[in-house]
């Protein structure tokens, strides 16, 4: 507000010193600069104290938008901890990403710059107005009639029924293109394989094409007005000029208007500029607008993670008590009145065919999803009583496809206990059956992991068992690998389970029959139930899907590749 006060100063300043000089012109004086001495002194500082304040307008603004843009992230993150991994499956990760990156900082750019331009927009026409009024009054109102008529044009247009409906379809319609981007980008390996036949390339086709028809038909809707608002908004000069003339024909002292008409064209040219940056500073927040409504989108999901103190297990047992689940937006029970006991440190196997619910029992247990009914115990404690805090650190996971992060593989391993040692991070890594590999790599434990690193998945997987070690947590759900690169890798990531597995409670999603055979519990999961639970032994006899299955996994194993010779 201040930098515009200042910013208006030397056009007063420079209208008295114009004045002067035209006056000594017209009466044949000589023209002293001593007369203008304290004008240009106003002038000069005004100046400089604009320079100040708009440059500690920036400064403040860009360290309270940096501020905000950091605190509101951190909320978002800490939000998408708490809140359902049905929010996950219902967003494309291109639009997850486009609201944690873009939007955020979309926030960042109004606080940064458009705040002040709003404060500048507002003061530097208000008080350029106010000067041109004490200057002369009829020729502001000439100056002003082309921007109120604009100005209502501009209402006009807005007011139109369908307007803010073109605008959202705009907004909607790119950011679905822009979340459809990063999935392309991301599935280019796929894509490049399937060509143009994906359906990846024909989303992104469709989205470009719904996009472009929106930016068509926003433009078109708003053609006739938004041309007419530009028209009359540029046209001072038109008004004006005939205004002066009228005025300068009639007048008695041509030294006496002359000033104020040089003054009012230079002025009012320079007015378009902070009306339009009121303009933009309007379009800007219908912009943000829908960013916004993202953000609070996410922020007003319900949150199943517990808030407060909540209870602490004491023991590690696992208990489903009636267990009914189906996922967001499906009326398919993937877990249909599920109930079992596992005794702490028990060695239990998930088995059955696939979309069985085996991966949804491990997701319930970390309390990804709230379930529709039953409940989830750990120690005699429904995991509804436990914070997410106590749960994760209670429950290491090693997924079948793990997500190694892009740094040091050490801090990869060290996710799982911040404050272990290097030592102890090189412990777990041998146990694992990774230290090797890893030492082979040119920056041994500092190898930074990337596309480039060439790490097979089976060595992913080593380095999340040893994250999982070095968390040392009493539960352990493993879900085991289908595609081993060879036998030596196979052995030692079993080599590596067993490590992991000792002594503490643990869930593992099998998909190879083979290596829970020596399972305490084997459950059997078939359609969203719990078909069967016993030993193999048992199984074996009682339970005909499992016999089933495993018949069909030693055919499987036996099975080999083989010339058919054609007949004749
Ligand atoms: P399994 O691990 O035994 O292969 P899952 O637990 O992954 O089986 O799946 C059980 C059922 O839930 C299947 O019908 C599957 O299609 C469905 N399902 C799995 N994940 C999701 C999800 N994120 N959203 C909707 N349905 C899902």
């Amino acid at each position: 507000m201040l930098s515009s006060v200042f910013k208006i100063v030397p056009f007063f300043t420079i209208y008295s010193i114009l004045r002067e000089l035209i006056r000594c012109y017209s009466a044949g004086e000589k023209f002293s600069f001593g007369s203008v001495k304290l004008l240009v002194v106003i002038t000069a500082v005004s100046a400089l104290l604009y320079g100040v304040c708009a440059y500690a307008s920036a400064m403040l603004s860009h360290g309270a938008a940096f501020d905000i843009l950091y605190d509101l992230r951190m909320k978002l993150m800490e939000k998408m901890g708490k809140i359902s991994s049905g929010y996950y499956t219902a967003n494309t990760q291109g639009s997850i990403k486009k609201l944690l990156i873009e939007d955020v900082e979309q926030i960042e750019g109004f606080i940064a710059h458009s705040m002040c331009e709003v404060s500048a927009a507002i003061a530097t026409p208000l008080l350029t107005i106010v000067v041109l009024l004490i200057v002369d009054w009829r020729l502001t109102l000439v100056s002003l009639l082309p921007i109120i008529c604009s100005f209502i044009i501009l209402a006009m247009a807005l007011k139109k029924p369908d307007g803010a409906a073109h605008q959202k379809n705009m907004a909607d319609s790119k950011a679905k293109m822009e979340g459809t981007i990063i999935e392309y980008i991301h599935g280019m390996s796929v894509i490049k394989i399937f060509g143009g036949t994906t359906n990846a390339f024909k989303r992104f086709e469709r989205d470009m094409n719904d996009f472009t028809k929106a930016v068509h038909d926003t433009a078109y809707y708003n053609a006739n007005g938004m041309g007419l608002y530009y028209a009359f908004f540029g046209a001072q000069v038109l008004f004006l000029l005939p205004a002066a003339i009228i005025m300068l024909n009639n007048s008695a002292s041509y030294s006496e208007v002359l000033p104020k008409v040089i003054f009012f064209l230079v002025v009012c040219a320079g007015l378009k500029e902070p009306l339009e940056n009121m303009m933009n500073v309007s379009i800007d927040s219908t912009k943000i607008n829908v960013g916004l409504r993202r953000i609070d989108d996410l922020l007003a999901e319900p949150e199943i993670a517990l808030v407060g103190e909540g209870r602490k297990p004491e023991s590690f047992g696992i208990t489903f008590d009636e267990v009914s689940f189906a996922y967001p937006g499906s009326s398919v029970k993937a877990c249909d009145g599920v109930s079992f006991n596992l005794p702490q440190g028990s060695c239990n196997a998930l088995v059955g065919p696939s979309g069985g619910g085996k991966s949804t029992i491990a997701q319930l247990l970390l309390h990804f999803y709230e379930i529709d009914s039953g409940s989830i115990k750990i120690g005699g404690v429904d995991i509804k009583e436990i914070t997410h805090a106590e749960l994760v650190k209670n429950i290491a996971y090693v997924f079948q496809d793990s997500f190694i992060f892009n740094d040091s593989i050490e801090q990869n391993i060290r996710m799982g206990n911040d404050k272990a040692s290097i030592e102890e991070v090189v412990a777990a890594a041998k146990a694992a059956n990774i230290h090797e590999t890893i030492v082979g790599l040119p920056e041994g434990y500092s190898t930074v992991v990337s596309d480039s690193t060439g790490l097979s998945g089976g060595e992913k997987q080593r380095i999340a068992i040893a994250r999982a070690i070095l968390k040392n947590a009493p539960i352990v759900v493993l879900d085991e690998a289908t595609a081993y690169a060879d036998a030596e890798n196979e052995s030692k990531i079993q080599d590596a389970f067993s490590k992991l597995s000792k002594g503490r409670t643990v869930i593992m999603i099998a998909h190879r029959l083979t290596t829970i055979q020596n399972a305490d519990n084997i459950l059997v999961m078939d359609k969203g139930c719990l078909k069967a639970m016993g030993r193999h032994d048992e199984l074996m006899a009682n339970c005909e899907l499992y016999r089933n299955m495993v018949n069909a996994n030693d055919r499987r194993d036996s099975w080999s590749m083989r010339k058919v010779e054609k007949n004749g």
